[in-house]
């Protein structure tokens, strides 16, 4: 239950997407507002493709505060916005709308909930050998925020055009290479003996697909770090191969922490109750596990 009135300085945040039913946000989210007690309240609104324009109108409309943009929208989202910040200009997608006074700005903070995931756990990128899997939108801010670290990028899709799609967009960016490969077995082997961070970015291995991977533990070398950014399952059987293989693994559900906590400090300008948000997060996850 909230512990507030919602009355007419009720500030109102959500989130845009479809599918949306399952979406984690609303109880990490209100859970936060109510640790700081801020007169705040976050809703899910499920919003199809052919009624994006009418959603961003809605929110200037109703003078929405903030929204996350999930799947389907994240790139569609940017050109509806008045202002884009370099960073999500950069990647070509948005995951979190500030409205001031009218004027919506568009950020990306699924890109530094990723960084910042990495960054707490001490791990450095420059230099590095990534190998990615995927080249969706999750794939799209991770690259661009990888390839500015200086680590180096191999991209690995199942339809390969999107693969070199990914890395040509990061490449001209920074004006350094970025390698683009179909994604089989034979590049799998060649890519992980020499790398030394592994990214899934495919939905490969989300609930309810669970018992699915695209790497074994036998591809794994016991000095790879594995993020997986599924977040449901919090093991994810990519990350249970990786424990099998002795390597170090990190789960979705630390950055989709991250990004929240970035996007909670964006709309209210207050430091995000981090630990209460990832209590949160883990907690629901486990009820839906069970
Ligand atoms: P997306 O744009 O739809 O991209 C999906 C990617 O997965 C594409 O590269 C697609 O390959 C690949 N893929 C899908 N099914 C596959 C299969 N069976 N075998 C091989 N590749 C497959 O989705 P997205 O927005 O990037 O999101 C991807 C995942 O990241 C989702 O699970 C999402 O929940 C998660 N995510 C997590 C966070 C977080 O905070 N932890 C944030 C953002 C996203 P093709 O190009 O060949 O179709």
């Amino acid at each position: 239950m909230l512990n507030w009135s919602i009355s007419g300085k009720t500030k109102l945040c959500g989130v845009i997407g479809d599918p949306i039913e399952h979406s984690m946000s609303p109880v990490m989210y209100n859970a936060a507002f109510i640790e700081l007690r801020l007169n705040y309240i976050y809703v899910p609104f499920k919003v199809r493709k052919e009624d994006l324009s009418k959603a961003i109108e809605g929110v200037r409309a109703l003078n929405i505060k903030g929204l996350n943009v999930t799947i389907p929208h994240k790139i569609a989202v940017t050109q509806f916005l008045d202002e884009l910040d370099p960073l999500a200009e950069n990647i070509g997608a948005v995951n979190t709308i500030v409205n001031n006074d009218g004027i919506l700005k568009g950020y990306n903070t699924d890109a530094l909930g990723f960084l910042q995931t990495l960054l707490e756990k001490g791990i450095e990128l420059k230099g590095e050998k990534v190998v990615i899997l995927g080249a969706g939108g999750a794939s799209r801010a991770i690259s661009f925020l990888l390839a500015q670290r200086g680590a180096n990028l191999l991209i690995l899709n199942r339809t390969l055009d999107k693969a070199k799609e990914c890395a040509d967009r990061v490449s001209n960016v920074f004006q350094r290479e970025v390698k683009a490969l179909a994604l089989n077995r034979q590049n799998l082997i060649r890519a992980l003996k020499e790398a030394d961070i592994l990214v899934n970015t495919t939905n490969v291995g989300m609930s309810p697909n669970t018992e699915t991977t695209l790497v074994t533990s036998d591809l794994i070398k016991p000095h790879l770090i594995v993020f997986d950014i599924v977040y449901n399952p919090i093991k994810t059987k990519l990350l249970m191969e990786a424990d099998k293989a002795g390597a170090q693994t990190i789960s979705g559900a630390e950055m989709l922490v991250w990004q929240g906590a970035l996007a909670f400090e964006k709309w209210t300008t207050l430091k995000a109750p981090i630990e209460l948000m990832r209590k949160k997060v883990i907690n629901e996850l486990e009820r839906r596990e069970n």
